[in-house]
């Protein structure tokens, strides 16, 4: 009988022990999380303020080409603002979507209208491509939907040099709509592709350099996961990347 007791001290002993490592583990997350964040947002502060004040002091010309990227990182900041309001609403678990008819074909077209400008600025070509006289109805949020393609489209115009080339295809099939995110930019390392949609949960962090936070992917999942919609991804390092989205029909 003993020898049960110490058995079960020894069980008891065991998952305090466990809990103490995901304690642990969880608390490591949040400070890499506010590091990420402070970083992501230092980045871009600095490239402003540099350019900023080499123009006024008439260091560097103020070229419209300058203007434009300066611009960016401003979009940029904002992009990652409505992550993180997304992503805290997850935190809390409180997050309310608000589900109404939605023209997907319509919805994806206004995200991309967005993007024109950003993809003629770095010389790439922004396509979309619709299979013609199909339906494309389904029950969205909205605003978390577009979030969804502002994120990937993003993504994919960061990781593609100039004179690449973007499309975006939305099709249906038997029992799917698909919209699909193709580009032919520097792909991503096999060994991280398991990882890239919950990088955000990962312990280790990835050695390499052009990995981001993983905030966009991780909103963009559990976006998806809210609308009953699933993700893939295709790459190739140095070839080029592919997202597909699935939503039920
Ligand atoms: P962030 O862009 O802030 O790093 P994301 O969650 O949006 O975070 O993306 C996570 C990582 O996945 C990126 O840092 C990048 O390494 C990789 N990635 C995502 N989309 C692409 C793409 N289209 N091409 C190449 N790499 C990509």
């Amino acid at each position: 009988d003993s020898e049960s007791n110490i058995e079960e001290l020894e069980i008891l002993i065991k998952s305090i022990n466990i809990l103490g490592e995901k304690l642990k583990y969880q608390d490591m997350l949040r400070k890499r999380l506010i590091s990420d964040i402070s970083h992501e947002i230092r980045t871009p502060l600095n490239v402003l303020q540099n350019n900023l004040e080499a123009m006024m002091d008439n260091v560097l010309p103020i070229t419209t080409d300058r203007l434009n990227c300066l611009n960016e990182e401003v979009i940029r900041f904002g992009k990652l603002l409505n992550n993180l309001d997304i992503l805290k609403e997850f935190e809390s678990e409180g997050i309310k979507l608000n589900f109404e008819r939605t023209s997907l074909d319509e919805l994806v077209k206004d995200v991309c209208k967005d993007f024109y400008m950003a993809a003629e600025n770095k010389n790439i070509e922004l396509y979309y491509n619709i299979e013609p006289d199909k339906d494309y109805i389904i029950m969205a949020d909205k605003d978390k939907l577009k979030q969804v393609f502002i994120n990937l489209i993003s993504n994919a115009l960061k990781f593609t040099k100039k004179d690449g080339k973007i499309s975006i295809d939305l099709y249906s099939g038997n029992k799917n709509i698909i919209v699909k995110i193709k580009d032919n930019g520097i792909g991503i390392k096999k060994e991280d592709l398991p990882f890239i949609f919950e990088r955000l949960y990962r312990g280790d962090r990835s050695r390499n350099q052009t990995v981001g936070n993983g905030i966009g992917l991780t909103v963009v999942k559990n976006i998806l996961q809210l609308h009953s919609a699933s993700i893939d991804v295709e790459s190739e390092e140095g070839k080029g990347t592919v997202f597909s989205v699935f939503f039920n029909k």
